[in-house]
């Protein structure tokens, strides 16, 4: 009999494929093969090596192994086999994402090593009409080093004018000028204060086997600089660290700060690598270069071989999550996978997320704490600024735009923070009442006055804006509220001669705008930003002493049991960049609700205390994490078919200590033109919850279902 292997393919299909074993091939888990599917020869990964083949079906021979190793070792195939039965992903897919765009299409796993050209002293003259030739080789002889193939391409020159200067022997392959090598700064890293000795200290008590921190540390508690000190004395010279980072905390300040202590060990992951990046940063982890990994959400399945240890920086932040296809949470893999190493895992913030919490004053993970700001100053003080029946312009109260006056006359910087980009969330008619919609998504069109636009931010529409009701043509159509645009555009006026730098994800599509923005704010000349979230996360502005809050209200009253625990995190993390140096920091929360309990405990209480309050609430409410959520969620051409489709799964999730709420519309029913819907799972015990959503997507598996018609499941749902 030979031997016979399931093979895993990157396709939505919930089962693995059978094939023998040619004589003479090894194969492991995790391997690469050629088969043969259908008319077609496909990737695939080995996903089981001993299990007993499919009865009287003829089983095709694998094609080949694509390497004699496994493209991803145990402990990898392990976390995503795991991942795929908690999160109800197919294996196939889940395996695939843990290799580079490049193997998962089946190209060999080398990095082809660009060639570097330089002009030679012989060779045949070039013909006279070879004028780009000529161009080429006088450029090269200009050149004081070698240039490699894409530069000379970037330069305007094409590969085949490169090989027809080569034929004649005008010009020759070099070897590269050495690259230059980082090497970790000689300057001393500083001495850690009292307060974050003791919290080094905590941290170090385990240093093998499992063990997972919860690392409770105030904005400007200087958490960066105690995982470096922590990494420091965790690895030794041949381990691989992984951190991970939220998107937009992936700047050259934060990897800067890594490279000071490590050096070229640091190497980073995220959605801006291009293809060739990726394959050669992906064969160091694999190949166990003793690397420090600093990435986002991804990062965390890559396939190490030598992992030492885990950082989850800012592990309250919903970008960890991710929102579409295989919708795992980057930090409770991380957390899952240092069990799997038998290694230490460390979740820092200064708003832990009520989950991380819970699971520490459950004891699950250690609870570290760092109270004290690194520098001399103080916590900000937060005062509330109530704006009932107070003139604003652009937003702005007039005690707040004074307070910015003086913070820029003492010669410090100013933050504004605005929850919506654009100039205004809505264009309203004062005759006839009329307010522009999105056609496609029941949302409101933002108006957006630069590009003198109308978007939508749910879908991709836009249309020209107009200065007239497009109803009933009245003048009177004004935009109402406050988008960053708006508070930009009142600032400049009323400070005519100070720089106002807006920061949202309009003013910062182009790549390393901002760098250039944070590196304008830091060279410390007195400047007001405005800006959205972006601003609220883990930036570090010595110079900034006031924070203005133009609206705090958005989170109080919404439906969504997580908006008061998100509108105190983002509220505190923006205060947060509030006097981070020498000098106290302000911060002015401007509100319509002055005497609302959770606004007032933000001014008063520190975050532990107002995050066991959140606790009780979701606890009296049977929310996560006291009990398990999942949602499924259908999308059709109408709401019928979307309601329908989840209507006739619900029975077969009414099982005892299953709840079920739904099926109903999503909160935004319509987007691009997409009726959604869904249906809430909640459950005390995790096994029995996983169990139901394997059956109901056994079950609609069977089904043949529309093409229109699609469903998806997500477990642990940040959004509902
Ligand atoms: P967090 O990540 O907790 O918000 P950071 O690590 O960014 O804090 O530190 C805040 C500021 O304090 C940074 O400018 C950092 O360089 C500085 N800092 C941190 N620890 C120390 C220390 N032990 N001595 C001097 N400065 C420090
Ligand atoms: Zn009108
Ligand atoms: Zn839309």
């Amino acid at each position: 009999m030979p031997k016979t292997v399931r093979i895993a393919l990157n396709r939505p299909l919930r089962r693995l494929f059978d094939y023998t074993v040619p004589e003479g091939l090894a194969l492991t888990r995790g391997q690469r093969v050629q088969i043969p599917f259908g008319r077609q020869q496909l990737t695939g990964l080995v996903a089981e090596t001993d299990s007993p083949p499919p009865e009287g079906i003829p089983l095709k021979p694998v094609t080949g192994a694509l390497e004699s190793w496994p493209a991803l070792p145990p402990e990898t195939v392990d976390l995503l086999t795991w991942a795929s039965t908690y999160y109800q992903h197919p294996l196939g897919e889940c395996l695939f994402t843990a290799l580079p765009p490049a193997l998962r299409k089946g190209r060999s796993a080398e990095v082809a090593e660009e060639r570097f050209w330089t002009s030679a002293q012989s060779g045949e003259p070039l013909p006279a009409n070879a004028h780009r030739q000529r161009a080429l080789l006088d450029w090269l002889s200009d050149q004081p080093a070698p240039v490699s193939e894409r530069a000379i391409r970037d330069a305007g020159f094409t590969l085949n004018q490169i090989k027809a200067l080569a034929d004649k022997g005008r010009i020759s392959h070099a070897v590269p000028a050495a690259k230059h090598a980082i090497e970790p700064s000689p300057v001393a890293p500083p001495r850690l204060t009292p307060v974050q000795q003791h919290a080094a200290e905590q941290l170090q008590q385990v240093r093998t086997g499992f063990d997972a921190c919860l690392l409770y540390g105030i904005t400007g508690s200087g958490k960066t600089e105690l995982y470096l000190h922590y990494l420091k004395h965790q690895l030794a010279s041949s381990d691989q660290a992984l951190v991970l980072v939220p998107e937009i905390n992936l700047t050259p300040q934060t990897v800067a700060r890594f490279r000071h202590y490590f050096g070229d060990r640091v190497v980073v992951w995220h959605s801006a690598l291009n293809d060739g990046e990726r394959l050669a940063t992906w064969l160091k982890v694999r190949n166990g270069d003793p690397i420090v990994l600093i990435g986002t959400r991804s990062a965390v399945l890559l396939p190490f071989a030598r992992l030492k240890t885990i950082i989850v920086d800012e592990e309250h932040d919903t970008s960890y999550k991710q929102g579409e296809g295989f919708r795992y949470s980057g930090r409770d893999l991380a957390v899952y996978r240092a069990h799997l190493n038998e290694c230490p895992v460390i979740l820092g913030s200064a708003t832990p997320s009520l989950e991380s919490y819970n699971n520490a004053l459950q004891g699950k993970y250690r609870l570290v704490k760092l109270e004290q700001r690194a520098k001399k100053a103080s916590p900000p003080t937060l005062k509330l600024l109530d704006i009932r029946s107070r003139p604003l312009e652009g937003g702005l109260s007039r005690p707040a735009l004074k307070a910015i006056r003086e913070t820029l006359d003492r010669g410090e910087q100013a933050l504004v923070f605005v929850n919506r980009r654009g100039f205004a969330p809505i264009m309203m008619c004062f005759d006839c009442g009329h307010i522009v919609e999105c056609p496609r998504c029941d949302t409101r069109l933002t108006y957006h006055r630069r590009d003198r636009a109308m978007r939508c931010h749910h879908c991709d529409y836009q249309t020209a804006a107009t200065s007239h009701c497009p109803q009933c043509q009245s003048e009177a159509f004004k935009p109402v509220g406050q988008g960053t645009e708006r508070t930009e555009d009142v600032l400049t006026q009323s400070l005519p001669d100070i720089p106002i730098v807006r920061v949202d994800r309009d003013s910062t599509q182009r790549k390393g705008s901002i760098q250039s923005i944070l590196d304008r704010v830091n060279s410390g000349a007195p400047c007001v930003l405005v800006g959205t979230q972006m601003l609220a996360k883990g930036h570090d502005f010595p110079k900034v002493t006031l924070v203005v809050v133009v609206n705090a209200d958005g989170g109080l009253f919404s439906v969504d049991f997580r908006a008061p625990e998100q509108l105190i995190q983002t509220l505190l993390q923006v205060s947060g960049r509030a006097g981070r140096a020498e000098r106290p920091g302000t911060v002015l929360i401007q509100t319509c609700h002055s005497d609302h309990p959770l606004l007032k405990s933000l001014c008063n209480d520190h975050y532990l205390k107002i995050a066991d309050q959140l606790l009780a609430e979701r606890e009296a409410n049977r929310f996560p994490p006291f009990r398990h959520m999942a949602i499924f969620r259908a999308e059709a051409d109408t709401m019928q078919a979307s309601l329908e489709l989840l209507d006739s799964i619900k029975p077969l999730a009414l099982r005892p200590g299953i709840e079920t709420w739904g099926p109903l519309p999503a909160m935004i029913a319509r987007r691009a033109d997409r009726h959604r819907a869904q249906l809430i799972l909640l459950s005390e015990h995790r096994g029995r919850l996983n169990t139901t959503l394997s059956t109901i997507c056994q079950a609609l598996d069977q089904r043949k279902l529309s093409a229109r018609l699609r469903w998806m499941i997500d477990v642990d749902p940040q959004e509902t």
